[in-house]
């Protein structure tokens, strides 16, 4: 490809970060053709607002486009909608649709996100039974807690918390299962877990853990949820929350290294040359951290995006990070940065008494005297994140004592 000639850059993927690799390339490469494909029937959204404000009834669906359609048009970009990427040719540089059309690619981005996990247990497909991943996953299950009654919500992950206090807020009655001894316990451990089962219990939620899902019980609508602890839960509606997986069929076709999500190096490039991963579906190199990541955040979709965005457009980038997540639930708040590995052996610092629900907590390495702080988080303590981000992009090795001391500014420990 000579010099005058214009790039063809295919993107697909219909979340976030394909919104904002547009925005990259066009910060830099105004002539160039994109095409945008995706498997929804929407132009690109975010999916935060999806368990808050949309599934609260408080705001139309429309909030999470990031751009109205017409933008894309204005940008030159093609959108093929409600149209899935079957495999990619890397010999040919071309991408087959669902439809049978082929598309042209030079520079192609993979932005397919992430699936989720489905649980396989008699009754599983029953209506009323319902997973939250899309828009319209969001407004059936809006539709369907407008009817009240009762809710059994399985998985006690940040999606399940969630949708219970968005339940709540409809008036149902809800009930969450949760197979492990609290609520988040892989992310916060038992302590700080166990404060967000006390903050659901507080808004009448009844929390029951260490209980397993055997099935559903109903015909033609579900009507229970069976647990392994005995009896059948009474249910309207379920929600199952059970995690999700990288969606990285299609990279298996054009034969790219996958390992937990996509590889990629430090911009973004996966081990074939002219194809890019970010966002949800990317296992990117954190120079930051020392070791590929992939995280499940708003962020880095955002920030991941542009920045995979920009990489195609030939601007040389290191996407590098403090891994940075957020959520609502009732009136707490939160902010969360910062990647703890499982082998890490982190210690928990708390800052704050967790009873007032303004507090905040940090899991930290033990180094020498102190800590290193590998995770901070705060609940309703606002304008602290950018301050926990410096002390884990600086390393600083600090005191536990003044770490936990509420009256110690963070700026003065970085
Ligand atoms: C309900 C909900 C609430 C959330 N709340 C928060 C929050 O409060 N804070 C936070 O930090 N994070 C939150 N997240 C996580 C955050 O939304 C994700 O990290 C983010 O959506 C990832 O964006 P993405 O663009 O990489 O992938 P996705 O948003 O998953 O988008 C991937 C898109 O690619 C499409 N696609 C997949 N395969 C193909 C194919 N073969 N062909 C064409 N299209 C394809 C999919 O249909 C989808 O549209 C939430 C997620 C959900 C679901």
């Amino acid at each position: 490809m000579s010099d005058d000639e214009v790039v063809r850059y295919l993107i697909i993927g219909g979340g976030l970060t394909a919104a904002r690799a547009v925005e990259g390339i066009r910060e830099h490469d105004r002539e160039g053709a994109i095409t945008l494909v995706s498997a929804e029937d929407h132009p690109p959204y975010e999916r935060p607002p999806l368990s808050k404000d949309v599934l609260q009834g408080k705001a139309e669906a429309d909030v999470a486009y990031p751009h109205p359609e017409g933008w894309y048009l204005e940008q030159g970009v093609t959108l093929r909608l409600g149209q899935p990427a079957r495999s990619i040719s890397v010999d040919a540089r071309t991408v087959a649709l669902a439809d049978g059309t082929e598309l042209p690619w030079d520079r192609l981005l993979l932005a397919t996100g992430s699936v989720v996990r489905r649980l396989d247990v008699p009754g599983a497909d029953l209506p009323g039974v319902h997973y939250l991943r899309t828009m319209d996953d969001s407004l059936a299950l809006l539709d369907s807690l407008r009817g009240g009654g009762d809710v059994v919500v399985v998985g006690a992950g940040w999606i399940g918390l969630e949708v219970a206090a968005a339940a709540r807020e409809h008036g149902c009655t809800v009930t969450i299962v949760e197979p492990t001894p609290a609520p988040l316990l892989a992310v916060m451990g038992e302590r700080i877990g166990g404060w967000f089962a006390d903050l659901h219990t507080a808004h009448g939620v009844e929390v029951r853990l260490g209980a397993g899902v055997t099935g559903f019980s109903g015909t033609g609508h579900v009507t229970g949820v069976i647990t392994d602890t005995g009896g059948t839960i009474p249910a309207r509606t379920v929600v199952v929350g059970v995690g999700i997986r990288p969606s990285t069929e299609l990279a298996g076709t054009a034969g790219l290294a996958i390992d937990n999500g996509v590889l990629t190096d430090a911009a973004l490039r996966t081990s074939v040359a002219g194809i890019w991963a970010a966002g949800d579906v990317a296992n990117w190199e954190s120079r930051l951290l020392g070791r590929h990541v992939r995280v499940e955040h708003w962020a880095n979709a955002n920030d991941g995006g542009l920045a995979a965005g920009r990489s195609m457009a030939g601007v040389d980038i290191t996407y590098d990070p403090v891994p940075f997540f957020y959520s609502d639930q009732y009136e707490a708040g939160l902010e969360y940065a910062g990647y703890v590995p499982k082998d890490a052996g982190a210690e928990l610092v708390v800052r704050g008494d967790p009873a007032t629900n303004e507090f905040m907590a940090f899991w930290v390495a033990p180094e020498g005297d102190g800590a290193r702080v590998l995770a901070g988080m705060h609940v309703n303590v606002w304008d602290t994140i950018d301050a926990v981000q410096a002390l884990i992009r600086q390393g600083t090795v600090v005191s536990r004592e003044r770490l936990s001391d509420p009256s110690v500014p963070l700026e003065e420990l970085a």
